[in-house]
């Protein structure tokens, strides 16, 4: 099937040390919303609060919402993009970083033909807003690991 109306892909943060796509998909009920609002979510080893570190739960992809569906994770840019929340806020894992995210990129890009001009940050599009946290020069540099 052609998917041709996904153009970009934003990048995103959660802001918390810890989660995984149910727990986003219960914060955003939480707000009204219709659930979770990236299509994609990438954990980081603590899923749960106050859980500790564990490795095989360092960089599972998570569907969020299904990608045939219109985002909801970036004000005025929903349509036509990917949403992908990595679990954290400040720091990142390697397995996040270096395998999860450009291994899904990767897929992304391929499948929907989008370029390295088109993987954004949410900073981008927000003043107000550092999500995620990643710099665009480390983003451009992830994006280009995955082509
Ligand atoms: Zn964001």
């Amino acid at each position: 099937m052609k998917k041709k109306c996904i153009d970009s892909i934003i990048l995103h943060c959660s802001d918390s040390e810890f989660g995984d796509a149910d727990l986003i998909d219960q914060w955003h009920r939480e707000r009204g919303w219709s659930g979770c609002g990236y299509h994609f979510v990438i954990t980081n080893g603590v899923i749960q609060a106050h859980e500790k570190y564990l490795p095989f739960n360092d960089g599972l992809v998570q569907v969020g919402r299904d990608i045939n569906k219109t985002g909801a994770h970036c004000k005025g840019h929903n349509t036509g993009s990917i949403g992908i929340c990595l679990i954290g806020r400040h720091g990142f894992t390697a397995k996040q970083l270096y395998e999860a995210l450009p291994e899904l990129l990767r897929m992304l890009m391929f499948d929907h033909e989008i370029s390295l001009d088109q993987v954004h940050g949410h900073f981008e599009f927000s003043r107000k807003k550092s999500c995620p946290n990643i710099s665009k020069e480390i983003i451009r540099k992830i994006a280009e690991y995955s082509v």
